[in-house]
Protein backbone atom coordinates (compact mmCIF):
# COMPACT_ATOMS: atom_id res chain seq x y z
CA UNK A 1 0.00 0.00 0.00
CA UNK A 2 3.21 2.55 -0.91
CA UNK A 3 2.06 4.43 -3.57
CA UNK A 4 4.82 6.27 -4.27
CA UNK A 5 8.13 4.53 -3.65
CA UNK A 6 11.58 5.79 -4.77
CA UNK A 7 14.76 3.25 -4.42
CA UNK A 8 18.32 4.46 -4.64
CA UNK A 9 16.83 7.57 -6.83
CA UNK A 10 20.40 9.27 -8.56
CA UNK A 11 20.14 12.75 -10.19
CA UNK A 12 22.68 15.16 -11.48
CA UNK A 13 22.94 18.38 -13.42
CA UNK A 14 26.34 19.30 -15.36
CA UNK A 15 27.11 22.76 -14.57
CA UNK A 16 30.08 24.35 -16.69
CA UNK A 17 31.47 21.36 -17.19
CA UNK A 18 31.17 19.79 -13.60
CA UNK A 19 29.05 16.94 -12.65
CA UNK A 20 27.06 18.51 -9.53
CA UNK A 21 25.31 15.47 -7.88
CA UNK A 22 21.74 16.35 -6.27
CA UNK A 23 20.46 12.88 -5.52
CA UNK A 24 22.88 9.90 -4.21
CA UNK A 25 20.90 7.13 -3.91
CA UNK A 26 17.55 8.42 -2.30
CA UNK A 27 15.04 6.11 -0.91
CA UNK A 28 11.29 7.09 -0.10
CA UNK A 29 8.47 5.18 0.44
CA UNK A 30 4.75 7.02 1.25
CA UNK A 31 1.87 4.75 2.64
CA UNK A 32 -1.51 5.22 1.31
CA UNK A 33 -3.43 7.99 3.39
CA UNK A 34 0.13 9.18 4.26
CA UNK A 35 1.42 12.88 4.09
CA UNK A 36 5.03 13.41 4.46
CA UNK A 37 6.71 16.32 4.95
CA UNK A 38 10.14 17.35 2.90
CA UNK A 39 12.31 20.23 4.93
CA UNK A 40 15.53 21.46 3.61
CA UNK A 41 17.29 24.18 2.84
CA UNK A 42 17.34 26.23 -0.40
CA UNK A 43 19.52 23.90 -3.04
CA UNK A 44 18.97 20.51 -1.09
CA UNK A 45 17.37 19.26 -3.89
CA UNK A 46 13.55 19.32 -2.86
CA UNK A 47 12.53 20.24 -6.15
CA UNK A 48 14.50 17.87 -8.23
CA UNK A 49 13.02 14.94 -5.87
CA UNK A 50 9.39 16.18 -6.69
CA UNK A 51 10.23 16.19 -10.57
CA UNK A 52 11.33 12.92 -10.80
CA UNK A 53 8.61 12.22 -8.39
CA UNK A 54 6.29 13.07 -10.38
CA UNK A 55 7.67 12.29 -13.67
CA UNK A 56 8.87 15.34 -14.78
CA UNK A 57 12.01 14.43 -15.11
CA UNK A 58 14.26 10.79 -15.08
CA UNK A 59 16.76 10.32 -12.74
CA UNK A 60 19.87 8.83 -13.89
CA UNK A 61 19.79 5.97 -12.20
CA UNK A 62 17.57 4.24 -9.44
CA UNK A 63 13.52 3.58 -10.19
CA UNK A 64 10.39 5.66 -8.90
CA UNK A 65 7.42 3.30 -8.68
CA UNK A 66 4.00 4.85 -8.74
CA UNK A 67 1.21 2.64 -7.70
CA UNK A 68 3.44 -0.04 -7.32
CA UNK A 69 4.47 0.35 -11.40
CA UNK A 70 8.12 0.96 -11.96
CA UNK A 71 8.35 4.09 -14.00
CA UNK A 72 11.91 3.43 -15.82
CA UNK A 73 11.07 1.54 -18.45
CA UNK A 74 8.15 3.72 -19.50
CA UNK A 75 8.35 5.66 -22.73
CA UNK A 76 7.76 9.43 -22.42
CA UNK A 77 4.38 8.95 -23.48
CA UNK A 78 3.22 6.68 -21.33
CA UNK A 79 4.89 8.61 -18.80
CA UNK A 80 2.60 11.74 -19.68
CA UNK A 81 -0.09 9.43 -19.19
CA UNK A 82 0.77 8.28 -15.86
CA UNK A 83 1.40 12.12 -14.65
CA UNK A 84 -2.13 13.37 -15.71
CA UNK A 85 -3.83 10.25 -14.28
CA UNK A 86 -2.32 9.02 -11.62
CA UNK A 87 -0.21 12.47 -10.05
CA UNK A 88 -1.82 15.47 -8.73
CA UNK A 89 0.36 18.38 -8.41
CA UNK A 90 0.18 21.75 -6.41
CA UNK A 91 2.69 24.55 -6.26
CA UNK A 92 2.80 27.21 -4.50
CA UNK A 93 0.94 30.02 -6.51
CA UNK A 94 -1.76 28.57 -8.05
CA UNK A 95 -1.34 28.27 -11.93
CA UNK A 96 -5.38 28.27 -12.61
CA UNK A 97 -6.13 28.84 -15.80
CA UNK A 98 -7.09 32.97 -15.29
CA UNK A 99 -9.93 32.60 -18.23
CA UNK A 100 -11.60 29.68 -17.01
CA UNK A 101 -14.51 29.49 -13.98
CA UNK A 102 -12.67 27.86 -10.85
CA UNK A 103 -15.17 24.78 -12.26
CA UNK A 104 -13.90 24.87 -15.58
CA UNK A 105 -10.20 24.68 -14.09
CA UNK A 106 -11.31 21.19 -12.02
CA UNK A 107 -13.42 19.53 -15.29
CA UNK A 108 -10.48 20.52 -17.91
CA UNK A 109 -8.05 18.23 -16.74
CA UNK A 110 -10.57 15.05 -16.50
CA UNK A 111 -12.39 16.21 -20.25
CA UNK A 112 -8.36 15.52 -21.30
CA UNK A 113 -7.99 12.05 -19.83
CA UNK A 114 -10.84 11.16 -22.18
CA UNK A 115 -14.51 11.90 -19.02
CA UNK A 116 -17.58 13.20 -20.28
CA UNK A 117 -18.85 16.37 -19.48
CA UNK A 118 -21.59 15.93 -16.90
CA UNK A 119 -19.36 13.33 -15.06
CA UNK A 120 -16.85 15.74 -15.07
CA UNK A 121 -18.76 18.80 -13.85
CA UNK A 122 -20.54 16.74 -10.87
CA UNK A 123 -17.04 15.27 -9.84
CA UNK A 124 -15.73 18.87 -9.95
CA UNK A 125 -18.54 20.31 -8.20
CA UNK A 126 -17.88 17.86 -5.41
CA UNK A 127 -14.32 18.41 -5.30
CA UNK A 128 -14.58 22.15 -4.82
CA UNK A 129 -17.55 21.31 -2.54
CA UNK A 130 -15.21 19.25 -0.10
CA UNK A 131 -12.78 22.21 -0.46
CA UNK A 132 -15.30 24.39 1.01
CA UNK A 133 -15.07 26.79 -2.20
CA UNK A 134 -18.44 25.59 -4.18
CA UNK A 135 -19.99 28.83 -3.64
CA UNK A 136 -17.05 30.37 -5.94
CA UNK A 137 -17.53 27.89 -8.41
CA UNK A 138 -18.29 30.04 -11.14
CA UNK A 139 -15.31 32.47 -10.31
CA UNK A 140 -12.93 32.87 -12.17
CA UNK A 141 -9.15 32.93 -10.04
CA UNK A 142 -8.34 36.50 -10.19
CA UNK A 143 -11.92 36.79 -8.31
CA UNK A 144 -10.78 34.45 -5.12
CA UNK A 145 -8.83 35.29 -2.48
CA UNK A 146 -5.21 33.56 -2.03
CA UNK A 147 -7.07 30.61 0.35
CA UNK A 148 -9.91 30.30 -2.14
CA UNK A 149 -7.47 30.20 -5.07
CA UNK A 150 -5.49 27.78 -3.17
CA UNK A 151 -8.32 25.04 -2.55
CA UNK A 152 -9.24 25.11 -6.19
CA UNK A 153 -6.31 24.15 -7.25
CA UNK A 154 -5.62 21.52 -4.47
CA UNK A 155 -9.23 20.10 -6.08
CA UNK A 156 -7.80 20.18 -9.42
CA UNK A 157 -4.64 18.49 -8.28
CA UNK A 158 -7.77 15.94 -7.55
CA UNK A 159 -9.53 15.83 -10.58
CA UNK A 160 -8.73 12.41 -12.09
CA UNK A 161 -8.28 10.84 -9.34
CA UNK A 162 -4.37 10.68 -8.61
CA UNK A 163 -2.56 8.23 -6.20
CA UNK A 164 0.39 10.27 -5.54
CA UNK A 165 -0.41 14.03 -4.57
CA UNK A 166 3.22 16.42 -4.63
CA UNK A 167 2.46 18.90 -3.42
CA UNK A 168 6.03 21.96 -3.13
CA UNK A 169 5.10 24.83 -0.77
CA UNK A 170 1.55 24.81 -0.69
CA UNK A 171 0.47 27.44 1.57
CA UNK A 172 3.83 28.99 0.84
CA UNK A 173 1.79 32.77 -0.64
CA UNK A 174 -0.87 32.43 2.45
CA UNK A 175 -1.30 34.04 6.08
CA UNK A 176 -1.15 31.91 8.76
CA UNK A 177 -4.72 31.12 9.50
CA UNK A 178 -5.64 30.79 5.91
CA UNK A 179 -2.48 28.25 5.42
CA UNK A 180 -4.50 26.48 8.47
CA UNK A 181 -7.26 26.53 6.66
CA UNK A 182 -5.81 24.82 3.61
CA UNK A 183 -3.71 22.68 5.24
CA UNK A 184 -6.85 21.33 7.30
CA UNK A 185 -8.31 20.26 4.25
CA UNK A 186 -5.53 18.97 2.33
CA UNK A 187 -5.09 16.62 4.89
CA UNK A 188 -8.71 15.46 4.90
CA UNK A 189 -8.58 14.80 1.55
CA UNK A 190 -5.29 12.57 2.18
CA UNK A 191 -6.97 10.70 4.93
CA UNK A 192 -10.24 10.37 3.01
CA UNK A 193 -8.77 9.17 -0.55
CA UNK A 194 -5.90 6.95 0.77
CA UNK A 195 -3.55 8.62 -1.67
CA UNK A 196 0.46 9.16 -0.88
CA UNK A 197 1.23 12.50 -0.64
CA UNK A 198 4.71 14.38 -0.61
CA UNK A 199 4.82 17.71 0.29
CA UNK A 200 7.79 20.25 0.33
CA UNK A 201 7.43 23.10 2.98
CA UNK A 202 9.61 25.68 4.84
CA UNK A 203 6.81 25.73 7.66
CA UNK A 204 7.98 23.76 10.70
CA UNK A 205 4.31 24.15 12.31
CA UNK A 206 2.94 22.53 9.67
CA UNK A 207 5.33 19.72 8.90
CA UNK A 208 5.08 18.35 12.24
CA UNK A 209 1.43 18.29 11.83
CA UNK A 210 1.91 15.61 9.02
CA UNK A 211 2.48 11.77 9.61
CA UNK A 212 5.95 12.33 8.77
CA UNK A 213 9.24 14.66 8.17
CA UNK A 214 11.90 14.12 6.31
CA UNK A 215 14.67 16.05 4.82
CA UNK A 216 18.21 15.84 2.01
CA UNK A 217 21.15 14.94 3.61
CA UNK A 218 23.75 15.13 0.87
CA UNK A 219 21.43 13.80 -1.62
CA UNK A 220 20.22 10.92 0.83
CA UNK A 221 16.65 11.47 2.38
CA UNK A 222 17.07 11.09 5.88
CA UNK A 223 14.33 11.20 8.40
CA UNK A 224 13.88 13.69 11.27
P1 LIG B 1 15.62 23.08 -3.70
O1 LIG B 1 14.26 22.84 -4.29
O2 LIG B 1 15.84 22.28 -2.44
O3 LIG B 1 15.93 24.51 -3.51
P2 LIG B 1 16.61 22.21 -6.29
O4 LIG B 1 16.22 20.79 -6.48
O5 LIG B 1 15.81 23.25 -6.98
O6 LIG B 1 16.72 22.51 -4.72
O7 LIG B 1 18.12 22.41 -6.76
C1 LIG B 1 19.21 21.67 -6.22
C2 LIG B 1 20.47 22.07 -6.95
O8 LIG B 1 20.40 21.63 -8.30
C3 LIG B 1 20.72 23.57 -7.01
O9 LIG B 1 22.10 23.76 -6.76
C4 LIG B 1 20.37 23.95 -8.41
O10 LIG B 1 21.19 25.01 -8.85
C5 LIG B 1 20.66 22.68 -9.20
N1 LIG B 1 19.74 22.53 -10.35
C6 LIG B 1 18.42 22.37 -10.29
N2 LIG B 1 17.89 22.22 -11.52
C7 LIG B 1 18.92 22.34 -12.40
C8 LIG B 1 19.04 22.26 -13.83
N3 LIG B 1 17.97 22.07 -14.62
N4 LIG B 1 20.28 22.41 -14.37
C9 LIG B 1 21.35 22.59 -13.59
N5 LIG B 1 21.32 22.65 -12.23
C10 LIG B 1 20.12 22.53 -11.64
P1 LIG C 1 -9.63 33.01 2.61
O1 LIG C 1 -9.57 32.78 4.09
O2 LIG C 1 -10.30 31.88 1.88
O3 LIG C 1 -8.31 33.41 1.97
P2 LIG C 1 -10.34 35.82 2.65
O4 LIG C 1 -10.42 36.12 4.12
O5 LIG C 1 -9.14 36.26 1.90
O6 LIG C 1 -10.62 34.23 2.41
O7 LIG C 1 -11.64 36.39 1.91
C1 LIG C 1 -12.93 36.31 2.52
C2 LIG C 1 -14.01 36.36 1.44
O8 LIG C 1 -13.91 37.57 0.66
C3 LIG C 1 -13.85 35.24 0.45
O9 LIG C 1 -14.58 34.07 0.82
C4 LIG C 1 -14.36 35.83 -0.83
O10 LIG C 1 -15.72 35.53 -0.99
C5 LIG C 1 -14.16 37.31 -0.70
N1 LIG C 1 -13.02 37.81 -1.51
C6 LIG C 1 -11.72 37.85 -1.16
N2 LIG C 1 -10.94 38.35 -2.13
C7 LIG C 1 -11.76 38.64 -3.15
C8 LIG C 1 -11.57 39.20 -4.47
N3 LIG C 1 -10.37 39.56 -4.94
N4 LIG C 1 -12.64 39.33 -5.27
C9 LIG C 1 -13.88 39.00 -4.82
N5 LIG C 1 -14.11 38.47 -3.59
C10 LIG C 1 -13.09 38.30 -2.77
Amino acid sequence: DELLVLRDVQRSYIQADNELPILVGANLSVKAGEMVALVAPSGAGKSTLLHVAGLLERPNGGEVYIAGKPQSGAVDRARTVTRRDEIGFVYQFHHLLAEFSALENVVLPQLISGANKSEAESRALELLKYMRVDHRAAHRPAELSGGEQQRVAIARAMANGPRVLLADEPTGNLDPTTSDYVFKALNSLVKQSGISALVATHNLFLAERMDRQITLVDGKVVEI
